[in-house]
């Protein structure tokens, strides 16, 4: 009897362990999602500034060449903080199912079997992920 007791017990912490870990990183997740969306969104900005100074300055038929690569550098900082921000999204994953000891899918965030190359769920392919 105590057996049976035990045995649930320990399923229950198992099921709060996994719920709690996947609510943190889910909430971590939506945190850096959000800041990701104000850097693409920056970044589209930007882009669209450049264009239209580019534009301009064929207009007046005047390139000015350091205010065009100013432009670049802000763009390409933009995307650097973005790929580390997308970094910081894998990474977040990943110490997950580390803490579980399971995989899950990145995009529906189903249960992956072991070693599997794609979500059974919607076709995700997780080979390349599961390389260091
Ligand atoms: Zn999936």
């Amino acid at each position: 009897m105590v057996d049976i007791l035990d045995k649930v017990k320990q399923r229950i912490d198992k099921g709060v362990t996994v719920v709690s870990v996947k609510s943190k990183e889910m909430m971590e997740v939506a945190k850096i999602k959000n800041q990701l969306s104000v850097l693409r969104n920056q970044q589209e900005n930007v882009l669209s500034g450049l264009g239209e100074l580019v534009y301009q300055m064929y207009l007046q038929n005047t390139f000015n060449e350091e205010k065009i690569r100013n432009k670049c550098e802000v763009i390409a900082l933009l995307a650097s903080q973005i790929q580390e921000k997308e970094g910081d999204l894998k990474e977040l994953h990943l110490r997950a199912e580390v803490a579980l000891g399971k995989s899950f899918c990145t995009t529906c965030d189903s249960e992956l079997p072991v070693g599997a190359m794609y979500c059974s769920r919607c076709g995700e392919k997780i080979a390349e992920y599961e390389k260091p």
